[in-house]
């Protein structure tokens, strides 16, 4: 059993663990080193699970504000990460609840908008990230939208009916528009919160909607819901 996590902010993710290789050289890691969330200034930050305060920190060239917790699951210690804060809520020493606020979210340290950046890190595990692994697999699984509903394959079996158009709302902050249906995608674009529009489903099983020809949208990720259906 390994432990799990909640997301610790309401918000679409704009870049997934491994992306942008060349970026993350100067910090010797071969890729992005965690998963950022794309929100406002001042929102938020949640404990992804139960814990202790490693760590509050500042690094000026690379997380910012940050906050390190501690976990323990099963005999083995975890840490999460939550950077590029505004502040933190928390002191060092500190026990937290799995949900509870440790900070806000701002834009400070390495960063290029405001965001969340979350890491985990499990020591000994993936050498190459320093200890670094993809969150991803350890959050709550059972959501409407898992990670492994994402990469939704394109080649649609001629049995699947093509959903029907629909219009739909945006409920997030801001919604990233890819160039085709699935995370791998680049990203071409963002959707406000309480923009409507009138789009269509890849097939029935799937998150992607397609808002206009080549620009999809996720419905949900990691259990978040973007869009409700008019
Ligand atoms: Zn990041």
């Amino acid at each position: 059993m390994a432990i799990k996590l909640t997301v610790p902010v309401n918000g679409p993710i704009t870049q997934l663990f491994g992306e942008n290789p060349d970026f993350y050289k100067k910090w010797g890691f071969p890729g992005h080193n965690g998963i950022d969330y794309g929100i406002p200034n001042g929102t938020p930050v949640n404990a992804a699970a139960a814990g202790t305060v490693a760590l509050v920190g500042f690094e000026n060239g690379g997380y910012g504000n940050y906050v390190k917790l501690s976990h323990t699951d099963g005999g083995k210690t975890y840490y999460t990460y939550y950077a590029h804060l505004a502040n933190a809520t928390v002191a060092a020493g500190q026990k937290v609840k799995a949900g509870a606020m440790i900070g806000h979210s701002n834009n400070t340290g390495a960063s290029t908008g405001p965001h969340l950046h979350f890491g985990l890190k499990i020591d000994g595990e993936n050498p190459l990230y320093k200890g670094y692994v993809d969150p991803m697999p350890y959050f709550s699984t059972g959501d409407p939208a898992s990670p492994s509903d994402e990469s939704v394959s394109t080649d649609i079996p001629d049995a699947v009916k093509i959903p029907s158009s629909l219009t739909f709302e945006v409920t997030s902050e801001l919604l990233n528009v890819r160039s085709g249906p699935g995370v791998e995608h680049p990203i071409v674009g963002q959707l406000q919160k309480g923009k409507t529009f009138s789009g269509r489903r890849l097939q029935s099983q799937s998150v992607w909607v397609e808002v206009e020809k080549g620009k999809w949208v996720a419905l949900a990720f990691s259990g978040l819901v973007n869009l409700k259906v008019k």
